[in-house]
């Protein structure tokens, strides 16, 4: 099975990009939690990084695709490039994009790292959000543009992932409390007025890297328009990234007042988000950030 889809993604590959990938060297690297990943390797060639799914993935890989482009627009990182994404003869979606041999971040990047981060949210739109939906790992991101940030954030993300979350069985007295504490988010948002920065959208640890040159790379992205705090918050929800990343960063990008407040309200989408993906383990995490909010509204 697995020497006839290998030969399908050469096959695909090379119809596309060119008949040196036909022999291309291929492997599975297998690294995603979602995807099955695959490396290939053709003399005088780039390495490709290439993703493959079920028939169904097409559009997150399409969505996926655009997001590296616009994200490349970040110059200081090194983003993958996307080369192409379809359908194989077999019916799985695939996403081709350049291969960049990957190295943990070191604290020497750390720094280059906060100020590409810095770049990146320092590109702006006038309004938030994003054209088309996307996607934050498996699930729906819902998107479209939006003049007020609190409101888009409450809508598009709070409050779609609390109804998916209600279909899976969050309890009542939890869902009230969240619905509750959406209806009071304006008073976070009293004297903030972010940027409507380029957002990664899902920027945990295991989403950044650095390549053979110790260049930060960043990759798969859930990218658009909104307040780069909500970046910075989900980078330290799994493990903070080295603290270089936040000194150069904040060297670049000034604080702003009451980020800290604001801090459990952006982090509520994310482990809604992994309560809808993963289940009940994380059920801790929204009771835990639930409880601090309604301690600052009270
Ligand atoms: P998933 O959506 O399944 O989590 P990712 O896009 O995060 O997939 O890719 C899985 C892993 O593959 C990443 O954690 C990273 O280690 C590696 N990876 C991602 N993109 C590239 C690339 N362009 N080149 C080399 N390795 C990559």
């Amino acid at each position: 099975m697995n020497k006839e889809l290998e030969s399908h993604i050469t096959d695909y590959v090379a119809d596309n990009l060119g008949e040196s990938y036909r022999s291309a060297r291929i492997r599975r690297s297998g690294a995603g939690c979602i995807n099955e990943t695959w490396e290939l390797y053709a003399e005088g060639q780039p390495s490709l990084f290439v993703k493959i799914g079920r028939k169904g993935f097409s559009s997150m890989y399409q969505r996926e695709y655009e997001a590296l482009i616009e994200l490349r627009k970040a110059r200081k990182f090194h983003v993958p490039e996307p080369l192409i994404t379809g359908l194989l003869e077999d019916e799985c979606a695939l996403l081709v994009m350049e291969f960049i041999p990957l190295t943990p971040v070191r604290r020497s990047s750390e720094s280059m790292l906060g100020e590409a981060l810095a770049e990146m949210h320092n590109i702006v739109n006038t309004e938030y959000g994003l054209t088309e939906d996307n996607y934050i790992g498996r699930s729906i991101q819902p998107n479209g543009w939006s003049s007020n940030w609190w409101q888009f954030f409450c809508e598009k993300r709070l409050s779609y992932q609390l109804g998916v979350a209600m279909e899976s069985g969050i309890h009542q007295e939890l869902a009230s409390q969240i619905q509750d504490i959406i209806q009071r988010a304006p008073e976070f948002f009293v004297s903030h007025q972010p940027t409507a920065s380029m957002l990664h959208g899902d920027l945990w640890s295991g989403n950044v890297s650095t390549d053979s040159h110790g260049v930060p790379v960043i990759y798969d992205p859930a990218l658009y328009y909104g307040d780069p705090e909500t970046d910075i918050a989900m980078s330290q929800m799994f493990g903070a990234l080295g603290h270089g990343v936040y000194e150069a960063y904040y060297g670049n990008i000034s604080s702003v007042e009451g980020v800290e407040l604001r801090r459990p309200l952006y982090d509520l989408y994310h482990w809604l988000n992994h309560f809808n993906l993963f289940g009940v383990t994380y059920l801790g995490q929204i009771n835990r950030v639930v409880k601090q909010l309604l301690h600052c509204m009270k």
